[in-house]
């Protein structure tokens, strides 16, 4: 049976940050509650649709994304997983993460959460200065971060993720420091750091396109990054990716289905799949993503086949993410090549330059490397 990735995307927040692009709607304190339910009607009949597939495959690592899936009511989640549990072989130890937002996590969520067999959180601080969290239109506050923290804590999960992000506008490296030591203080076992970009179409973009907000240069981004890096690896916290860190065993799992280019199945709107060496995603229109499922009908979109080329270089370039680097005798084994002598010219030149490394089996980034990293994988796509 082949082991499998699963993403299930529930595309809801309260409201939109200024800074996401993300597939979701803001929903409101209300809640749209008829959009939720015929919106979880129709993902339980995708699984349904799914069911072949489902059936030949074994769950390592289930993560429940959006959106935010903890603002709607626990029972659907609860449901979602419980029909995929009926759908499809899970693995004894299987990871299931949910991703959370302070503020949108209560008691009852949290007993439909254990039940359902949810082991991991994922929650999203991304800085503890609350006028920076109201600057980029975050809804909650840094007490209420902490006290979903630690309900989340006292509830019995052992594996809890922090997203941070750096390289917001008018953060200061005070301010990162103090984000990081209140977190080292609080442990948890995993902490993703995320450089903010701009993507058109955001608020966050147009107020820089009028002035309105400055972003940091790239060297206080940098420096920024370094200290993140240097601070967290001496409290403890190893970066296995060039944005992720964790305690030793606490990697995220599903994220490494991604890093490792193994396959994966992504349920619900604009989720994106590769199984197979086929990638396909699903609709991003909410309203025909809902009546292609309804018509009884898979809501993807066009598939690509990916040539072996192709599913090599992707390889490459997300296995170069991880600390750990591309073991190249597996490389070999898996398509059928050798590895250093077919891509010679590029690693030579790459080396020559300092941005990646050859340490017995292994091919990794060096620092500089990771800095450049975009350099690196360009020119792997150009070879
Ligand atoms: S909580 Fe996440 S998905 Fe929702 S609007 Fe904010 S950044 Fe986007």
């Amino acid at each position: 049976m082949e082991k499998i990735g699963l993403y299930v995307h529930i595309p809801f927040c309260h409201s939109k940050c200024a800074y996401c692009d993300f597939s979701s709607y803001a929903i409101g304190n209300a809640q749209n509650k008829i959009a939720i339910i015929r919106y979880v009607k129709a993902l339980l009949k995708e699984i349904d649709l799914y069911e072949q597939t489902l059936k030949s495959v074994e769950v390592e690592t289930l993560f429940i994304g959006g959106g935010t899936p903890t603002c709607i009511d626990g029972k659907y989640i609860h449901e979602i997983i419980n029909h995929l549990r009926k759908s499809t072989k899970f693995s004894e130890n299987a990871e299931v993460t949910i991703e959370s937002n302070p503020g949108t996590i209560t008691t009852e969520k949290l007993d439909h959460y254990l039940s359902a067999g949810i082991n991991r959180f994922s929650v999203g601080l991304q800085t503890t200065d609350n006028n920076l969290l109201s600057s980029i239109g975050r809804i909650h506050d840094f007490n209420t971060f902490t006290t979903s923290f630690n309900a989340i804590r006292e509830s019995g999960i052992k594996n809890i993720n922090v997203d941070i992000m750096f390289g917001l506008p008018g953060q200061t490296s005070e301010n990162l420091h103090h984000t990081l030591d209140t977190l080292i203080e609080l442990s948890p076992e995993h902490i993703s750091a995320y450089a903010l970009k701009l993507e058109e179409g955001t608020p966050m973009y147009e107020a820089e396109r009028k002035g309105l907000i400055q972003m940091p240069d790239e060297e206080l981004e940098r420096t920024m990054y370094h200290e993140i890096i240097n601070k967290l690896k001496i409290n403890g916290y190893y970066q296995y990716e060039i944005s992720n860190f964790s305690k030793k065993g606490f990697e995220s799992r599903h994220n490494l289905v991604y890093w490792k280019n193994k396959p994966y199945l992504g349920l619900g709107l604009a989720a994106h799949s590769k199984m197979e060496q086929i990638r396909f995603s699903n609709e991003i229109i909410m309203s025909r993503y809902l009546e292609r499922i309804e018509n009884g009908e898979k809501p993807s979109l066009d598939q690509t086949v990916i040539s072996d080329s192709e599913d090599l270089f992707e390889t490459v370039i997300l296995g170069l993410r991880l600390n750990e680097g591309l073991n190249i005798p597996q490389l070999n084994e898996r398509y059928g090549m050798d590895f250093l002598s077919e891509n010679e010219a590029v690693i030579s030149k790459l080396t020559a330059q300092g941005l990646i490394q050859i340490t017995g089996d292994i091919l990794k980034l060096t620092l500089k490397g990771i800095d450049l990293s975009n350099q690196v994988f360009l020119a792997f796509m150009n070879d």
